[in-house]
């Protein structure tokens, strides 16, 4: 069966520049709503949900299908806000072409730099439309002139059939003889050869009108299929990325996959990785089933061919950056890690004390769509505890909670999530034979880790010493061990080998090793030098010329190092390393500094050693394992309560 036409398309956007009312507008003429929308009425489509209604914004991603003269496109929407480059780039991986939004009267905006940067990085062909043409002060020369000097120069305006046909006659050498023969170049031989330079990133096309009136907007659409490419496809073999979520009431969790290679069907078993294993850093697999696999208008497909864009059941909690299949099979560069673990902690207070649990389930509800959120409720404390990117992601988290769950919330102070190590090598015992009847000693050497490394684990112990499973308890409990390190924060970079101890043939208790590993490793830790690290981000600045003294001289209060500047015009471009600690607040400071007229982007760089008064130590939020009298009772008493809890 020869497979339907599709484009798998995003569209890009500064916010305000008519993102949604575009979507809203295509999803009308196509008959994929009914009625027409409004963003200023509340009632957009692509909007999924009512605080971004009411706030007039796209927050988070709805993905949608529709059908356009005989082609489908999977329109995949994309963050509203470029704070946080795992964000853009997490929604250019499905795609195979882009529209990149302006605002016709604002011309090239720093965010529009940098989802421009973001796409042409991932070699994502695109488009560009001028918006709100009907718009006052709408000039269209100038946001092509400014498109010209700020992106590329190879920007085609595409009103004006004499330029185009000139810019790509001179791409070609026998198009040009034969244009400068004087010869009648039809337009039905220049669209394949403008998409071919449109997909080698060789031409920018530009294109002009008005979302909110619907002018231009079939045009745009005729384009897409002309000149963005159909689905890249990679052969036979399994090849894909899970690049958002969404959860069903009856189904569950679902993944929204982009397939380019193999295929996908219900009920398909499908071997998964689930973390890497400790001893062997050999990845863990499970067996997972597909339970159902649904297309973006919510369609039961049955099976995701290659090219394909779906939502897939039934294979749990595999994070978002999953890769199906060998990543160098990808056609986008897939870095899952980008995506890892929030850096600030906040605590979640609702006005109303009351509603505690209500919040804890309704934050709950919106990690599950969203993997840069992490919730914990600390029954000791009372306390609801979140952890995110940035302050960007708070205020859309207050609104969320105001309107989609009517829960009225303000946050504390947020702190930084640090993580620890040891500065030498440690030796860790501990001798757990009382109070009867128990019995596992143990014997750890402690070593710190190259900076990034992780946790590794190796052991010395002949199994007839300690039994092969109690060892692998060992290395089961690790993670709980180091979970807290006598800082207060998760102990990273060390390799812990176990190098003594035994089992007892009859006082053994089955658990014994499991309780008996973290007083093991709490002992060595206590007599090492315990090394605060913090988290420390790369960021992009994209300046006016005025402001770069004041920007630098800032990056130097925060503790900050220049990487680099580049002059651009009259943008400054510039690269440094700041501490997450001392830039929490950093956006907001930027944009007053700048009048708006700057943008910074971050992900996440290094941990690197803080000294101790600059950071903070962490409370103890269980039992604290070198109190080991203490620790044995409660373990024993509650082995599954609060401490394996997590
Ligand atoms: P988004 O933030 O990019 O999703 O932008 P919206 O679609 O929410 O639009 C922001 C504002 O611009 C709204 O008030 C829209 O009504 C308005 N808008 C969008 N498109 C047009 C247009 O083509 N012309 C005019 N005049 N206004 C528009």
């Amino acid at each position: 069966m020869m497979p339907p036409a599709i484009r798998n398309i995003g569209i890009f956007a500064h916010i305000d520049s008519g993102k949604t009312t575009l979507s809203e507008s295509i999803l009308v003429r196509t008959g994929a709503v009914r009625s027409g929308g409004s963003v200023d009425q509340g009632t957009a489509h692509t909007d999924s949900m009512p605080v971004e209604r009411r706030r007039g914004i796209s927050v988070r991603a709805a993905s949608v299908a529709f059908d356009w003269k005989g082609v489908r496109f999977h329109l995949i929407d994309t963050p509203g806000h470029t704070d946080f480059a795992a964000e853009i780039e997490r929604s250019i991986w499905p795609l195979d072409g882009a529209l990149l939004l302006m605002d016709a009267a604002e011309g090239v905006q720093p965010q529009t730099e940098v989802l421009f940067d973001a796409l042409r990085r991932q070699h994502v062909p695109m488009l560009f439309f001028l918006n709100k043409m009907d718009r006052e002060g709408a000039d269209a020369a100038e946001a092509l002139r400014q498109i010209r000097r700020m992106l590329s120069p190879d920007a085609v305006w595409m009103a004006d059939l004499e330029e185009w046909r000139e810019f790509v006659c001179a791409s070609e050498e026998s198009l040009m003889e034969r244009y400068l023969a004087g010869a009648e170049i039809q337009e039905a031989e220049l669209w394949p050869q403008l998409a071919a330079l449109t997909a080698a990133g060789q031409a920018f096309p530009v294109f002009a009108g008005s979302a909110l009136r619907g002018q231009g907007v079939a045009e745009l659409l005729d384009a897409v299929v002309r000149l963005l490419p159909p689905p890249a496809v990679s052969g036979a073999e399994l090849s894909g990325v899970v690049f958002s979520t969404q959860s069903d009431k009856t189904m569950g969790r679902g993944l929204l996959v982009r397939l380019f290679g193999g295929r996908l069907e219900n009920r398909m078993a499908l071997q998964v990785e689930t973390g890497r294993d400790f001893a062997t850093g050999q990845p863990r697999l499970a067996t997972r089933k597909i339970t159902q696999i649904r297309g973006l208008a919510g369609e039961d497909l049955g099976a995701l061919e290659a090219g394909m864009i779906g939502v897939v059941y039934g294979l749990g909690d595999l994070p978002v950056g999953h890769v199906f299949g060998a990543p160098e099979r990808l056609p986008r560069q897939v870095r899952p890690g980008a995506l890892q673990a929030p850096l600030l902690k906040v605590q979640a207070i609702p006005e109303k004390p009351e509603e505690l649990h209500a919040l804890r389930a309704a934050c709950l509800a919106l990690a599950d769509e969203e993997p840069l959120l992490q919730v914990a409720f600390l029954p000791e404390l009372n306390q609801l505890q979140l952890q995110v990117m940035g302050t960007v992601q708070l205020e859309i988290l207050e609104e969320l909670l105001r309107t989609r769950f009517g829960l009225a919330v303000r946050f504390s102070e947020p702190s930084v999530i640090y993580k620890e190590t040891i500065r030498s090598a440690v030796r860790g015992y501990i001798d757990y034979t009382m109070p009867k009847p128990c019995w596992a000693i143990l014997e750890f050497l402690l070593e710190p880790g190259p900076r990034g490394s992780g946790v590794s684990f190796a052991s010395t112990v002949p199994f007839q010493q300690i039994q092969e499973r109690y060892q692998h308890q060992v290395e089961q409990a690790l993670p709980l061990a180091l979970k807290q390190g006598r800082l207060g924060w998760e102990v990273t970079d060390i390799k812990v080998t176990l190098t003594g101890g035994c089992h007892h043939l009859e006082h053994t208790h089955p658990l014994d090793f499991i309780v008996a590993t973290p007083m093991g490793i709490h002992n060595g830790l206590a007599q090492a030098e315990n090394v605060l690290l913090e988290p420390i981000l790369l960021a992009k600045f994209r300046l006016p010329a005025d402001c770069v003294g004041h920007v630098i001289s800032d990056i130097h209060t925060m503790r900050g190092e220049l990487l680099g500047t580049e002059t651009d015009g009259e943008r400054v471009m510039l690269e440094a390393l700041v501490p997450v600690g001392s830039s929490i607040h950093y956006p907001t400071t930027l944009a007053r500094i700048t009048g708006g007229r700057g943008a910074m982007n971050i992900r996440l760089h290094s941990y690197r050693e803080c000294p101790l008064e600059l950071g903070a130590t962490a409370p103890r939020r269980t039992i604290d394992p070198v109190d080991t009298a203490k620790y044995i009772l409660v373990v024993r008493n509650a082995l599954e309560g609060t401490l394996f809890e997590g």
